[in-house]
């Protein structure tokens, strides 16, 4: 369970990114949110496994208060969380498999990370990861030989080796096509229903948000002005969000 009670994020030149946000999402939830650019998508999402510190109020994630957390409970606590980024952070010149097991390097003992040697069991589990994003025949080739939809479900596959209980994802489908955009959608969906895994994603393309996410969450100078159901979305909820301005995937 993810709550924020009362949190606001004012950067250091004085910026807030958010604004006395109130916000509950249930395990298993997949919440979209959407808004401007620059209306604090992303600061809500890095504020989850602090990347972003917030300034005020409360975070409290899977039972933790966020900003009390220290060293390895702050490590532990980030393990249970996935994050996926629009420019998938993938080691290109190494091979798919390779990629997927750095997931298992903060378990490892330290000599065994350096050298790179992982077991047969922790080479199965990244092998089923991948089976699970459709991508397996890809293991044993290098990430850059992938196109970006490809790339996208390599992390996705790195991430689900974590067997993390909430994914966050930055504007995951920016770099890709329409038609790679709305696989890697379903890719997530697949993962929300199948792993009853949360998944909140900043996402700008409203289609995508309305025909894959159960809840929208749309944010407008740091300030949350709509929650609710994606079915509920009318055309005036997206003018308030959006001050008329949509943006919609060819
Ligand atoms: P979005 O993801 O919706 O585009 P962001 O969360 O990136 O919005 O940004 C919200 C606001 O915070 C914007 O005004 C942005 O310029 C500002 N901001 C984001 N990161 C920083 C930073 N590191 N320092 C100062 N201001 C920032």
């Amino acid at each position: 369970m993810i709550e924020f009670k009362n949190v606001s994020k004012v950067y250091p030149n004085g910026t807030k990114g958010l604004d006395n946000v109130n916000l509950k999402i249930n395990r298993g939830e997949f919440v979209a949110i959407i808004g401007l650019s620059g209306a604090g998508k992303s600061t809500l999402i890095r504020t989850i496994n602090r990347m972003i510190d917030i300034t005020d109020g409360n975070l409290i994630v899977n039972g933790k208060n966020v900003k009390e957390l220290k060293g390895k409970q702050l490590r532990e606590f980030r393990r249970k969380i996935g994050m996926i980024f629009q420019s998938f952070n993938l080691v290109t010149r190494t091979s798919v498999i390779k990629n997927v097991l750095t997931a298992k390097v903060p378990d490892i003992p330290f000599i065994r990370s350096i050298f790179g040697i992982f077991t047969k069991e922790e080479k199965i589990q990244a092998l089923e990861a991948l089976d699970k994003m459709g991508i397996v025949d890809k293991a044993f080739i290098r990430a850059d030989q992938l196109s970006g939809g490809q790339q996208q479900r390599v992390a996705l596959s790195r991430t689900l080796a974590q067997n993390p209980e909430i994914i966050l994802a930055d504007e995951p489908v920016a770099a890709l096509d329409p038609i790679t955009a709305r696989k890697v959608m379903e890719d997530f969906k697949k993962i929300n229903r199948e792993m009853n895994i949360s998944i909140l994603i900043n996402i700008h393309h409203v289609e995508l948000a309305l025909n894959y996410a159960d809840r929208i969450v749309g944010i407008k100078d740091g300030k949350i002005v709509y929650d609710g159901s994606s079915s509920e979305v009318t055309e005036e909820i997206l003018e308030t969000i959006y001050k008329g301005k949509v943006e919609v995937v060819a």
